[in-house]
């Protein structure tokens, strides 16, 4: 058996170790004699491993009492509309858009009340951040959006909008729990699991309390209302067993790495070590601005289409897979999620500098 270097921005690369957990678990999970996939979302099995994995996710972002944590399913793209279904009041919102993840957010949300996008890098094909200092915001808005890492265009915001009593929502799909983060600083932070987590089919919602309202729209869908899921603790309906304990053993894996201090720590290094090839390469140009660049996701081009594809055929062939660019920006992704080991970085630098100098 050979295990590539998976690049992939998502579903993405997961931890050997969980995998081999999750093998080792999967006919007879601690002595039921059944898998995780065949038990009831009632029995005992499961309720201790949905709560064990909420209380790890706890500890690992040291959430706050006063935020509720849901496992809903639909992915990070479900919550596009469950956001304004849920916390439009006043009937408007500040939307920041800096990729396309934030643009389509946006977009559904357009259907549900007044959005004002009151920042975009759309005009330099999203690669930076507007600065958040300058944006007007809207003093009764019922929140503030934003992407806070755009998984197509490696980008992050280093500093997060000021946003006074007004919530901060944020998507943190691609960067979830790659580094500490103070959930205290938001109203709701969610994220689709797949990217850095777990497999893919369901989304984590971390909101605060007095966000979660019984006074929405009647015609919500009742799962799509964060009360019901609040309330039933994300078991209103069978939840997606198998993928919340693939996150569970993720979260105890975490836990094992130094938690996100540890994690963390680990993704600046790789994710240094992939920039200063390609800040000093003459043939790959990283494509975010410098400030506003993600450790998470790694966009780079050579500028011409040819020679990238070249790479990245050869690339497969070295077992780095799924090094290939989102359409939208071309060229190359290297996607660095927890689970990519700082070998696979290494791997993936040493085959740049040989395909370097072979093309030079
Ligand atoms: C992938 C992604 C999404 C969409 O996730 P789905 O689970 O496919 O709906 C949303 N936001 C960001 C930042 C993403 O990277």
């Amino acid at each position: 058996m050979a295990r590539v270097y998976n690049f992939s921005a998502g579903p993405a690369t997961l931890p050997e170790e969980v995998l081999k957990t999750a093998a080792a678990e999967m006919l007879d999970y601690h002595g039921c004699g059944m898998s995780v996939m065949e038990m009831s979302h009632r029995s005992a099995e499961f309720k201790g491993i949905i709560e064990e994995a909420e209380s790890d996710l706890r500890d690992l972002l040291a959430i706050p009492d006063n935020y509720k944590v849901l496992f809903m399913q639909g992915g990070g793209t479900l919550q596009f509309s469950a956001i304004p279904m849920n916390l439009l009041k006043n009937g408007t919102a500040d939307y920041i858009v800096s990729g396309s993840w934030s643009k389509k957010a946006a977009k559904e949300a357009k259907k549900y009340g007044t959005i004002n996008v009151i920042g975009s890098s759309e005009d330099k094909n999203f690669s930076y951040v507007p600065d958040v200092d300058t944006l007007t915001y809207t003093p009764d808005a019922d929140y503030v959006y934003i992407c806070q890492n755009e998984t197509i265009y490696g980008t992050t915001y280093h500093k997060l909008p000021d946003t006074g009593s007004v919530p901060l929502v944020s998507d943190v799909s691609s960067m979830f729990l790659s580094e500490p983060m103070d959930v205290s600083k938001y109203g709701v932070v969610y994220g689709g699991v797949q990217k850095n987590i777990g497999p893919a089919g369901m989304a984590i919602v971390i909101i605060r309390d007095d966000l979660i309202r019984d006074d929405i729209d009647p015609k919500t869908p009742v799962y799509m209302t964060y009360k019901t899921q609040a309330d039933k603790g994300s078991l209103y309906n069978t939840p997606p067993c198998y993928t919340i304990y693939i996150c569970g053993l993720v979260f105890k894996w975490l836990k094992a790495q130094g938690g996100l201090a540890g994690i963390g720590e680990r993704n600046h290094k790789k994710a240094a070590l992939l920039y200063d090839y390609l800040d000093q390469s003459k043939l790959f140009t990283p494509t975010a601005r410098v400030e506003d660049r993600s450790i998470m996701n790694v966009p780079f081009i050579t500028g011409d289409a040819d020679l990238d594809a070249k790479f990245v055929a050869e690339a497969r062939e070295n077992g780095i897979a799924n090094i290939k660019g989102h359409r939208s920006v071309g060229g190359m992704r290297a996607s660095i999620y927890n689970a990519m080991t700082i070998e696979g970085v290494q791997a993936l630098v040493d085959f740049m500098e040989r395909f370097e100098k072979e093309n030079a």
